[in-house]
């Protein structure tokens, strides 16, 4: 368990979100609050997120563990689908295909779903506190997914990040789809900026494949307006291709630009070598772990014990070090092997990882051995929209004799797709939502 107290906690959270301890009244843990649900009668999974890692981990410990309670807290009503939502913001993907209500899934599958943002995690109490009330927990599984980290550009201007949230959102988290339909069907003309973030993050090749897809808008419209991509890497080859040979009236890529400072009022943004202006954006910031990781006293530290901006866990078993009543899934985890990092940040990955602390904690609960899995993702992106294109990415796994975990990534490039993305979601979406027709 964290040898941090629960003040040294709330400070490291405002430490690690960047802002001051004004705003920290929210998370005090011991307030006197409600239970959200009586003491249940048997033990108590709490699962807290209902994105792929979570919703996969709950309809799994019902099918391997129905003994045991399962609950689910999400703040949203409804899940959204980020993976399908680049051709959804330019309407080549039903909006069936994007999202289903929680109480639905949760009601198909027979565990309990409370809606609630969770403000502070005790790991010492085995609680979780939400503005309505406490739960306690048996087991905990966190797949909170990301956050976005305004303050490596704002630092402390609250005023500056709420902006940038506000009038450019970056659609990376399902909530602000929506915003970046209407940014897009309303634009007209002049210059679109959108950021790509740094490593480590979200799908990486999701970025590049939106860009491709307001490309693509733009030509077909005849808007005269351009997307300006401000890239911190060199990009992808096979999109860098697409982007030189079909669209070079539409994108202009600036690689090896990293962000330096961003003014949303004045709506400008420099790198180290351009000043830009832009009349409008989609800024995607870099990328953490959510709030609650660091919350939690969950973050991994460097070799000099400086917080990171990811979840520290056991690679093995996915429970936080010290801590077997904890586990951790998807888009938040830190680094998994010396070997190559970071597993990818993908729904198939979080799915998988959501099926493997499902299973760690049946067997536990079973007075058995956990059995040893390794997860697999697979990703497909589209490199182009008419007639479209696609690449498929393949990661897998294996343990070394050395105890280390090994990647192998293999990409496919598909010139006549055939749907697969949608009935790779059909799949998936199986297992973790209601049936329903698509
Ligand atoms: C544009 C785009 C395209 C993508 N395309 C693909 C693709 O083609 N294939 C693929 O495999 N992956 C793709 N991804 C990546 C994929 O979306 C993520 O890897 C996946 O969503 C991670 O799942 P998760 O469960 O870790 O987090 P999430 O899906 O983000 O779920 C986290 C959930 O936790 C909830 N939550 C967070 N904090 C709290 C709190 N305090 N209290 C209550 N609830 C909380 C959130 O509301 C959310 O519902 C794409 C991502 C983007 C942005």
């Amino acid at each position: 368990m964290s040898s941090l107290g629960t003040a040294g906690r709330r400070h490291f959270l405002a430490a690690s979100l960047g802002l001051g301890g004004a705003l920290l009244a929210p998370l005090v843990l011991g307030r006197s609050l409600p239970e959200l649900l009586p003491p249940a009668g048997t033990r108590r999974v709490l699962i807290v997120g209902g994105g792929w890692g979570g919703l996969t981990a709950a309809r799994r410990l019902r099918q391997l563990a129905p003994e045991l309670d399962v609950v689910l807290i999400e703040r949203q009503a409804s899940f959204r689908s980020l993976p399908l939502s680049n051709k959804w913001l330019v309407d080549r993907t039903p909006d069936a295909l994007m999202q289903q209500d929680y109480g639905r899934v949760a009601e198909a599958h027979g565990y309990r779903l409370i809606r609630a943002e969770v403000t502070a995690i005790d790991r010492e109490q085995r609680r979780v506190q939400t503005a309505q009330g406490t739960l306690g927990y048996d087991w905990l599984i966190l797949a909170a997914g990301i956050r976005h980290d305004y303050g490596a550009w704002f630092g402390d201007e609250v005023g500056a990040a709420d902006a940038a949230r506000k009038l450019f959102p970056a659609g990376f988290m399902a909530d602000e789809l929506d915003a970046v339909k209407r940014k897009l069907a309303e634009f007209k003309s002049g210059d679109l900026l959108m950021t790509i973030p740094p490593p480590a993050a979200r799908c990486p090749p999701a970025p590049y494949e939106r860009a491709v897809m307001i490309a693509w808008l733009l030509k077909t419209r005849r808007i005269r307006g351009r997307l300006i991509l401000v890239d911190p890497g060199g990009g992808m080859q096979r999109f860098n291709r697409v982007f030189a040979e079909r669209y070079k009236d539409q994108i202009v890529h600036l690689t090896h630009a990293p962000v330096k400072s961003v003014d949303p009022f004045r709506k400008t943004l420099s790198t180290e070598f351009d000043e830009i202006n832009f009349d409008d954006a989609i800024l995607i910031p870099p990328q953490q772990a959510a709030g609650l990781v660091g919350q939690a006293g969950l973050v991994e530290r460097d070799a000099a014990g400086q917080p990171g901006g990811w979840a520290e866990f056991d690679p093995l078993h996915l429970h936080a070090i010290g801590d077997e009543r904890v586990f951790l899934v998807g888009d938040l985890l830190g680094k998994v092997s010396p070997l190559f990092g970071h597993y990818p940040k993908s729904a198939h990955m979080a799915c998988h990882l959501g099926r493997i602390a499902a299973a760690e904690i049946a067997a536990r609960a079973q007075g058995k051995a956990p059995p040893q899995l390794l997860p697999e993702s697979i990703c497909h992106v589209h490199t182009d929209a008419e007639p479209m294109e696609m690449l498929r990415i393949d990661a897998s796994y294996r343990r070394r004799g050395d105890g280390l975990i090994t990647q192998a990534v293999r990409q496919h490039e598909d010139p006549q797709p055939r749907g697969e993305d949608a009935q790779w979601a059909q799949a998936l979406y199986g297992e973790m939502l209601a049936p329903q027709p698509f």
